[in-house]
């Protein structure tokens, strides 16, 4: 039996080149970068190296990269640091039905605490109107957070528009950018981006470190109070090997971009008409340079995501239902509802991310493995059964 990973978007190994950088921070270059001896300006140094990857990497200032404790921290800290340091101004967010739960739950938080919250609809593909958008700001719009890229389905947002919208309106604008960066092109100045999130272990770094990006200028409140690490904005002391490991893996990433693009992009459209040949199947999300080149979404009428899954890990495959967070719930994907999904179609989805490990011996496994589970499901399947007996309803 073979065994494929195909969960990218839930997590990525680390590098081996990232894990050499980082294993020296972890034993003899120990030392507290807040502290006055030799060891403890190697591990400062260290930092600022990796700041300034990540501004490079983003096109912005060192001065304007923080490091958090990952990706839902960043997310977090954004929209209630926006939300607590603005409320003088106004209580409207606008973010979208298909956000992360790192940016719904949080948007939620603040709804009990007197916020209001506008989440807009998504079309079919699971791109948002930007008409919508423009007609939902109000002067009492504090922050727009909209995602780059959805971890379920792969649509990239018209980033660059939606930065001109905020801009024009004078809100903020956030994006979370956790499957973005790494995969596609990402440039905070061109795309007037405000404040951006992203997570090292979606990039082939550590679990536990991320990123977020604010603007010089932007005045947001705290979400970890002490210290005065991070120029007194993010407190604790600095989780140095995650930090070091963020700046290779990131700068690796830019690096690679053009051809890791074309590899994914190529393995993706491989891997997504094969998987279509099946009959009774849907893509959800778009098809190109407007899907992530690593994502695949596919919905198999009659079974259920769960059963594809423990079949296929029955097979070596790792796989995912919706989203690592939704699996294990019995609800249906939100994105997938979002999109227009009914909840039985939603519930037989199956996603397969492919990343830099991946190879065409991999997809062809899944394409040669997939179809019979199907065929097998759906032979157990009663909705398959009083299909085949009353045609569509
Ligand atoms: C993984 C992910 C997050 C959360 O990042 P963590 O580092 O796991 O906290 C947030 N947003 C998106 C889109 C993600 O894919």
């Amino acid at each position: 039996m073979k065994n494929v990973y195909m969960d990218y978007s839930a997590t990525t190994y680390v590098k081996p080149e990232v894990l050499e950088e980082m294993m020296p921070y972890f034993t003899e270059k120990f030392g507290n970068p807040s502290s006055f001896y030799g060891i403890s300006r190697i591990t400062k140094m260290a930092i600022d190296e990796a700041r300034e990857r990540v501004a490079k990497a983003l096109n912005c200032g060192m001065d304007e990269v923080y490091f958090t404790g990952g990706g839902s921290e960043a997310d977090n800290w954004a929209i209630k640091g926006i939300a607590s340091a603005h409320k003088n101004k106004g209580n409207h967010i606008i973010t979208t039905k298909i956000e992360h739960h790192a940016v719904l739950h949080t948007c939620m938080y603040l709804e009990k605490n007197g916020y209001d919250v506008t989440y807009l609809d998504v079309n079919d593909e699971g791109f948002i109107n930007l008409e919508d958008l423009k007609n939902a700001i109000t002067d009492k719009t504090i922050l727009v957070s909209i995602m780059f890229a959805n971890n379920e389905i792969g649509t990239i947002q018209p980033i660059k528009e939606i930065g001109e919208i905020c801009k024009e309106r004078n809100v903020y604008f956030h994006t979370d950018a956790v499957q973005a960066v790494g995969n596609v092109p990402v440039d905070v100045k061109e795309m007037n981006i405000d404040m951006l999130s992203l997570a090292g272990h979606k990039i082939y770094g550590p679990k536990g470190i991320g990123v977020l990006y604010i603007k010089k200028g932007i005045k947001i409140d705290n979400l970890i109070h002490g210290g005065a690490q991070e120029k007194s904005r993010r407190a604790g002391t600095e989780n140095i090997a995650g930090i070091v490991g963020l700046g290779k893996a990131i700068e690796l990433a830019c690096d690679n971009l053009d051809e890791h693009m074309k590899n994914m992009t190529y393995l993706r459209d491989k891997l997504i008409d094969g998987l279509l040949k099946v009959p009774y199947t849907k893509l959800n999300g778009p098809r190109g340079d407007e899907r992530l080149p690593g994502n695949s979404n596919i919905c198999f009428r009659f079974i259920e995501g769960e059963s594809i899954l423990l079949s296929l890990d029955f097979e070596g495959i790792c796989a995912s239902s919706g989203s690592a967070c939704t699996s294990g719930s019995l609800d249906p994907s939100h994105v997938l509802l979002a999109i227009g999904l009914p909840h039985e179609i939603a519930h037989g989805s199956l996603r397969l991310t492919l990343g830099a490990g991946s190879t065409v011996e991999d997809v062809d496994y899944v394409l040669d493995t997939v179809p019979p589970i199907i065929e097998r499901l759906r032979n157990m399947s009663p909705l398959w059964d009083d299909f085949l007996k009353k045609g569509e309803k």
